[in-house]
């Protein structure tokens, strides 16, 4: 495609990282992270597949590229083979909040193994670079603090976070045992708790339900002691994340962890979040999650001396503009578009 416009208004504060302008698939495009990226790599210059079946995903966080030339969405399936004719692949597609993915936990497996299996196929045939998005969840409930990509993970594999947690797990396998057995050119991204923007006010994360409870004045619930950690990350900061590893040589595979390292108890998370609102919202506990990871929070060392990369946006500053998101989706509603 010739034509080379810049006109998303949300990518212009990193420079560009892919020199020439690539045809590229984003699968999982239309939910939360996924739509972030189409719309940085739009604004490089380049040509998005956005492939997705909708899931947990939603037209409204694309409406606003549909009549961009570079921007094509194609309703699909992972599961299901697709002989992309790409440049590259980015491989977002699986629902990453715990309700959602626990709500149809065999699909959810499906989704990251057959989906995994569906793209490295694409990428060995064509010899083009395959990006996973996998996740801190493979550490489990970690007995190793804070997390190094050397930790194996403590993983229960029968208990209701399985689906997705062994479910990427066995994505990253087979993504190894592809660039071992064929040489496939692959980057595996073990990402942390990223908020921001084009969340689902309904996904049932900490991020989203918190701030949704505040802003209606609803009682904030706490699961379990609240003394359980986090540590967020803005999706603008994940966003270069990807593009640096992505543009990085081949022999940088990963894993690499991409996330956040400022930790947090969800306990003061819930009182910041109030107290960032305004709200006179009451704080209250509810029973523990199954399997709840106690204490998480990454090493990033790699991600700084491999990508030169970490994250710039502090918490306040990035809670701040999902805040504001947040309101204007209550008051509209809905998801709010290009939000
Ligand atoms: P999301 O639920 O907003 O987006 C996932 C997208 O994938 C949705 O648009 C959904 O419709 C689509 N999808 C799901 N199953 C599919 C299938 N079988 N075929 C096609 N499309 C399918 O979640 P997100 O937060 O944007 O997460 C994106 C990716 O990043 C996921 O792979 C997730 O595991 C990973 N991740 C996210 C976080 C985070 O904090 N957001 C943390 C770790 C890993
Ligand atoms: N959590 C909570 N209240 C909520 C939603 C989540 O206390 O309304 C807790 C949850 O038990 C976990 C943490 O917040 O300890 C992060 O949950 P989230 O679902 O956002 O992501 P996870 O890291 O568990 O995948």
């Amino acid at each position: 495609m010739t034509v080379r416009q810049f006109e998303s208004p949300r990518v212009t504060s990193y420079s560009r990282t892919h020199t020439n302008p690539k045809r590229i698939l984003v699968t999982g495009g239309a939910g939360f992270l996924g739509s972030h990226l189409c719309d940085r790599l739009i604004g490089e210059g380049h040509e998005v597949l956005c492939l997705d079946n909708l899931q947990t995903g939603h037209r409204s966080n694309f409406a606003h590229l549909v009549n961009n030339p570079r921007f094509e969405f194609i309703e699909h399936d992972v599961t299901v083979p697709h002989g992309m004719d790409v440049d590259a692949i980015y491989n977002l597609a699986c629902p990453a909040s715990p309700p959602d993915y626990q709500a149809e936990p065999i699909q959810t497996t499906k989704t990251c193994v057959l989906g995994a299996l569906n793209v490295l196929e694409v990428a060995k045939a064509r010899g083009i670079k395959v990006f996973q998005a996998s996740t801190s969840e493979v550490y489990g409930d970690p007995t190793a603090h804070p997390q190094l990509e050397g930790y194996w993970g403590n993983v229960n594999p029968v208990g209701p976070r399985a689906c997705y947690d062994e479910g990427k797990r066995c994505a990253e396998s087979l993504f190894f045992d592809y660039h071992r057995q064929y040489g496939t050119r692959i980057k595996v991204a073990r990402i942390f708790n990223t908020y921001g923007p084009r969340m689902r006010p309904d996904d049932g994360r900490v991020v989203s339900n918190f701030i949704v409870q505040a802003l209606k004045g609803e009682d904030l619930t706490i699961y379990g002691d609240g003394l359980q950690t986090r540590s967020f990350c803005y999706v603008d900061d994940l966003i270069e994340g990807f593009v640096r590893l992505m543009a990085s040589p081949d022999t940088v595979t990963g894993p690499i962890n991409l996330g956040n390292p400022g930790e947090f108890t969800i306990s003061d998370f819930a009182y910041m979040v109030v107290e960032m609102t305004g709200s006179r919202s009451r704080i209250v506990h509810l029973p523990a999650s199954i399997d709840d990871p106690h204490r998480r929070q990454p090493n990033i060392e790699r991600a700084r001396e491999t990508l030169d990369w970490e994250p710039k946006v502090p918490l306040a500053e990035g809670l701040a503009k999902t805040i504001d998101y947040f309101d204007r989706c209550l008051s509209e509603g809905g998801p709010v578009a290009a939000g």
